[in-house]
């Protein structure tokens, strides 16, 4: 189907980028054709339906950089809001932060404090789930909010890495897995 081409046709793998030994998925070509990038949001958004296809999510957030280009089509798929979760020192107003740990080094990310309201239900998007890291740091800034995490939806899970048993509990949907 369209997903399917999506991924196959429309994700193109780099070597050793962005260092030595890692193949890098990339999606622009993806974004880039049109019926591809329909069918992916359409996809990625129907984690936040219940199975008679109520939306039962009030927020979409999305990782910088790349998680924002899905999640905000996402949020407007669904009638939802879309909350960024940005780097360190990007938000202009009070935030939670988490540090969560790299491969080398440390990585801090930010969600506006009153982005996400005491008892609202969220759904993350992002393109990749890799160490899931990302995600697990995410998690813990929806829930200082007062929200909670319904589901996960990724356009890409790397099985060979741990995303899914850094984050027990969560429900991970993903398009295609590597
Ligand atoms: P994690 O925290 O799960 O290790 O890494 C996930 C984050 O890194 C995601 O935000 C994703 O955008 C990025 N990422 C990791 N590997 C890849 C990749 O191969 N391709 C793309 N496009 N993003 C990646």
């Amino acid at each position: 189907d369209e997903v399917e081409r999506a991924l196959s046709a429309c994700v193109i793998d780099v070597v050793d980028y962005p260092q030595p030994g890692v193949m890098f998925k990339d999606i622009t070509p993806m974004l880039a054709d049109h019926d591809a990038f329909t069918a992916v949001v359409t996809a990625l958004a129907s984690a936040g339906r219940d199975e008679d296809g109520n939306v039962i999510v009030d927020k979409v957030v999305g990782m910088e950089a790349r998680g924002f280009i899905l999640a905000a089509p996402v949020a407007l798929a669904l009638g939802a809001g879309f909350v960024p979760v940005r780097k360190a020192g990007k938000l202009p107003r009070e935030t939670h932060a988490v540090s969560y740990a790299l491969e080398y080094g440390e990585a801090t990310l930010e969600i506006h404090q009153d982005a996400v309201q005491p008892g609202e239900r969220v759904l993350l998007v992002d393109d990749v789930l890799a160490t899931g890291g990302t995600v697990a740091a995410t998690r813990e800034l929806v829930e200082s909010c007062g929200g909670t995490v319904h589901a996960v939806s990724v356009l890409l899970e790397l099985t060979f890495l741990p995303g899914r048993e850094t984050n027990p509990g969560l429900t991970v949907t993903s398009l295609g897995t590597v």
